[in-house]
């Protein structure tokens, strides 16, 4: 879909000029403007008070070199990465990537992307996101420690409970949290809820492990009974096996579907059986291991090389849990030729423009990532509450909220879609109702 409004196509053409070799964060500046064109033309009030050319340009962006020492005594450097993208409605909040990819592109991308979701929480957060291409891949806990107290040795200046607040993601799990966490605490001689996914022991909120997995299947389920479905019987492929994926697979599993497949980034699992998520979590969790192993505990299981072959997979219901454009339009093609009608985003923006549009072209329900996986952030905002109220809720309470956010994120996007004659277009929901309580915002606080 082309942008048509003169206004919307000139500032697209400004921020690729801005913004050169950056294309994941062109393709997710693009998507949006695509989909707020009809507020663009409804809301003049917006456009005059900036708001779009505002919302596309990060409030502030740090990078910063992080140096530490290797096992072997070799002195290595990684490049540190925090973009504090808006704070219209909320203290920055997003999480850390650690992953070989990362540059600066993907962290905006994320960051921008995180601006939207923040806001369909319906908590006060504002968006932002940060990592390092270092890869904890096949790093020793030592060397991973010295990593994150590096990483936080400079990162510690530019964040607070009151001011950004960084979790999670790709490479970042408890291990990590906790390292930088301890580090945070050591230099600032304060102890505060400045990072999210902590330790149960210091601080964490129960169910933030499991969030973003089993908030995407509350909004998957919103989703399919909205449109008259549900998963028990369903089929299920999920791509991954990190933290989104596993807790999809079980969320899914205990909603009455068959979870099939997952992978990681050297190939995927064909279990015809059904998952056994106890010797996945064995692999993953415990032993931090690959997930072909799953074979050694299931050999009735198959294993195949390379992860986008999972997309071959017949299914009902696609889960993409892994990275950003893990499928490209000729797996959508594949999806849905093999009678996939579900497609609900566990990672960042795993589909590619092209696969979007086939989603729409075969009329699949598609649940874009922005609402769909905002489960994980919203549970850091609980625990952000419970931190600054200094207490502790049940897992039972955290996980009914979770459940009522994850409710309330569909009903927006259904309804907004609906005002902009948009029915049953979430994305387009998703994009509209998430910007227009951060532009109001922006609007009031005027030009800053
Ligand atoms: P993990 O690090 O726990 O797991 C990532 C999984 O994806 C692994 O199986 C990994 O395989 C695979 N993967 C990562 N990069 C690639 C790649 N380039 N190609 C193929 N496979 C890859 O991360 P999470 O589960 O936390 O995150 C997964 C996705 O969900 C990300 O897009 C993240 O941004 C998003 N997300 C996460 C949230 C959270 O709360 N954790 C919240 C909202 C979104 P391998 O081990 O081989 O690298």
């Amino acid at each position: 879909m082309a942008l048509k409004n003169q206004y919307l196509v000139d500032l697209l053409e400004t921020v690729k000029k801005r913004n050169p070799g950056e294309p994941e964060f062109i393709q997710a500046v693009t998507e949006v403007l695509e989909s707020l064109e009809p507020v663009a033309e409804r809301r003049p009030d917006l456009v005059e008070a900036g708001v779009f050319d505002r919302i596309v340009e990060p409030e502030r962006q740090i990078m910063f070199r992080v140096p530490w020492v290797d096992d072997n005594g070799k002195v290595q450097v990684n490049r540190g990465f925090r973009v504090q993208f808006n704070s219209a409605i909320g203290p920055y909040k997003g999480g850390l990537r650690l992953h070989p990819s990362v540059y600066l592109g993907i962290i905006k991308f994320l960051g921008f992307e995180q601006i939207f979701k923040n806001s369909l929480t319906t908590l006060p957060m504002g968006g932002g996101k940060g990592g390092s291409d270092f890869d904890p891949k096949g790093k020793s806990d030592g060397e991973v420690m010295r990593f994150c107290q590096s990483f936080m040795t400079e990162l510690y200046r530019h964040i607070g409970p009151d001011c950004d607040v960084p979790a999670g993601d790709i490479g970042t799990g408890a291990r990590e949290i906790g390292y930088m966490f301890g580090q945070y605490k050591r230099l600032r001689n304060e102890f505060s809820g400045v990072l999210t996914g902590k330790g149960l022991t210091f601080g964490g909120s129960l169910a933030r492990t499991e969030a973003t997995g089993f908030g995407l299947c509350y909004f998957t389920d919103e989703m399919l009974r909205a449109n008259g479905m549900s998963f028990e019987g369903k089929t299920v492929v999920i791509s991954g096996s990190g933290n989104v994926a596993i807790y999809a697979t079980k969320k899914a599993t205990e909603l009455g579907a068959k979870v099939v497949a997952l992978s990681d980034s050297n190939g995927y699992i064909y279990d015809a059986n059904g998952i056994n998520l106890d010797v996945v979590k064995d692999i993953k969790e415990v032993r931090r291991g690959r997930i072909k192993e799953y074979l050694d505990a299931v050999p009735t299981a198959e294993y195949h090389e390379g992860c986008r072959g999972i997309w071959s997979i017949p299914c009902d219901i696609a889960l993409p849990c892994a990275t950003q454009n893990e499928i490209d339009g000729e797996s959508a093609a594949l999806l849905a030729k093999n009678g996939c009608k579900v497609v609900a985003e566990g990672a960042n923006m795993p589909s590619t423009p092209e696969a979007i549009e086939v989603y729409f072209q075969n009329k699949m329900l598609f649940g874009p990532a922005k609402a769909a996986n905002a489960g994980g952030v919203a549970v850091s905002g609980l625990e952000m509450s419970q931190n600054s109220e200094r207490l502790s809720w049940t897992f039972e309470e955290v996980d009914g909220k979770l459940k009522g956010i994850m409710k309330s994120i569909f009903a927006a996007c259904d309804s907004a879609a609906k005002e902009f004659g948009l029915e049953g277009n979430y994305m387009a929901g998703a994009n509209i109702a998430g910007f227009l309580k951060v532009a109001e915002a922006m609007k009031a606080q005027g030009v800053v």
